[in-house]
């Protein structure tokens, strides 16, 4: 296991201990010690719900400042789907495109162009696939992340297609250093993100061996930037658009999956939902299907925690987008821009960091050393030891980070024992 990147950290100033964000975390990353919230980076798969939840916003999301195209001679934005559902009344996407120029950016690359590469390449996949059904769409890196340290028997299962923000990262690359004759390190690819998780995927990126993406803005950053250039762009739209409508489906959840064109797959959203179809999906409950997609964010990439719509009304917005687009636009045949190499390169392996033990003897008897404390502790899961639940405190006792008196309850008996010890002492003194 290498070094774990995680885009999500606290500001300790602004965090007041209050538990809301340790009791919402799904894989049980956080405690509260010391008054203050602590992320345990390996368990963390950048999900963002503590980011929602904190009444305080003291979880953040790590990006780029836009300050970060000055570095760069010739800079590319990389748009996904999601930012066109942040806009009232938006009937083409070539004004967002526009506006984009006019921020400082010297070219553009839809994100959903490259989708509609990966959808054709996921089709042929799925149509010559003998290995495990069904296929796990693999473009939500939260997703990925979670199979990786938490569902090993379903890596196997995984797309191993990149994302298409990766496809569209290297496309855009190349074609930008064909185009200005400039090497690759002066062009900079900048993505438009809609979730820390996409940060981190291009900082510690899965399947592939690096990302060609440069720097990465917030969405909520961009868009209050991008309105008035919108407002500037309607007179003089340029035509930079490249998707149709299976590549602006791509935005909310479903988009995928309904691109494959079978009626014989799954699509989930929400943490909370992604993980009861991993844990179904385990039990060999969905056998039958061909493909699952699974989005972390409720609603897909338009829920993501850096966008600033809410995911259902930035949904039928995309809807109405998409209705007059031609199916799509973009193509692997004949168009020498994405000859691709669309395929992971590197194997994704299972990084066991909620194991207990370092093999399997040590990890049972932990185990039991687990129930035993469990059966000591009150069962209230009531947080205020700073662990989720009270198996959460047995475990962080067994590997060394806690102790049994963080317990209030376990130290109220101490306490009282202690008392009752010293009152004893006392009266055999007098
Ligand atoms: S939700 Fe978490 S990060 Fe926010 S104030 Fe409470 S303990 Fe701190
Ligand atoms: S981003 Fe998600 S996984 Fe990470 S600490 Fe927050 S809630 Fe937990």
């Amino acid at each position: 296991m290498g070094e774990f990147f995680t885009s999500v950290h606290l500001e300790e100033d602004l965090c007041k201990g209050c538990i809301n964000c340790i009791k919402r975390c799904p894989t049980q990353a956080i405690r509260v010690r010391n008054g203050k919230a602590v992320i345990t980076k390996e368990f963390c798969i950048d999900c963002g719900e503590c980011i929602r939840i904190c009444p305080h916003h003291a979880k953040k999301a790590s990006y780029d400042s836009p300050d970060v195209l000055n570095k760069f001679e010739y800079r590319v934005a990389l748009p996904p789907p999601s930012l066109y559902g942040q806009f009232n009344n938006l009937e083409d996407v070539n004004i967002v495109l526009t506006a984009l120029k006019k921020m400082g950016f010297d070219d553009v690359y839809e994100v959903s162009g490259a989708a509609e590469l990966v959808s054709e390449m996921t089709r042929a996949y799925v149509a010559n696939h003998r290995g495990k059904w069904p296929i796990i769409s693999t473009a939500c890196p939260t997703v990925v992340r979670l199979i990786q340290v938490r569902f090993p028997n379903l890596i196997d299962h995984l797309l191993p297609i990149c994302a298409p923000v990766d496809l569209a990262a290297s496309t855009a690359r190349k074609k930008a250093m064909d185009k200005t004759g400039l090497p690759s390190e002066k062009i900079g690819v900048v993505f438009i993100s809609p979730c820390p998780a996409k940060v981190t995927a291009v900082k510690a990126p899965i399947g592939i061996g690096h990302s060609e993406i440069d720097a990465v803005l917030a969405m909520k950053e961009v868009y209050p930037m991008l309105l008035p250039l919108m407002k500037k762009s309607v007179n003089d739209i340029e035509e930079l658009g490249i998707s149709g409508r299976i590549g602006i489906g791509w935005g909310s959840a479903g988009g995928e999956a309904g691109s494959l064109l079978t009626d014989n797959y799954l699509a989930a959203d929400g943490i909370e939902n992604v993980i009861r179809v991993l844990e179904d999906l385990e039990d060999q409950k969905f056998d039958q299907l061909e493909f699952i997609e699974l989005n972390a964010c409720s609603g897909g990439c338009v829920g993501g925690v850096l966008t600033v719509e809410n995911p259902y009304v930035a949904k039928v917005k995309l809807k109405r987008l998409r209705k007059y687009l031609p199916v799509a636009r973009t193509h692997l045949d004949g168009n020498q821009d994405n000859k691709v190499e669309g395929y992971w390169t590197d194997d994704v392996k299972y990084e066991p960091v909620f194991n207990l033990g370092k093999d399997m003897r040590e990890g049972i008897a932990n185990m039991t050393r687990v129930v035993e404390l469990c059966e000591k502790f009150p069962g209230l899961d009531c947080g205020s030891c700073g662990a989720p639940t009270c198996k959460a405190l047995a475990e962080d006792i067994v590997r060394g980070v806690a102790q049994e008196q963080d317990c209030i309850y376990i130290l109220r008996d101490y306490i009282h024992r202690l008392s009752n010890e010293l009152s004893k002492l006392d009266r055999k003194k007098e």
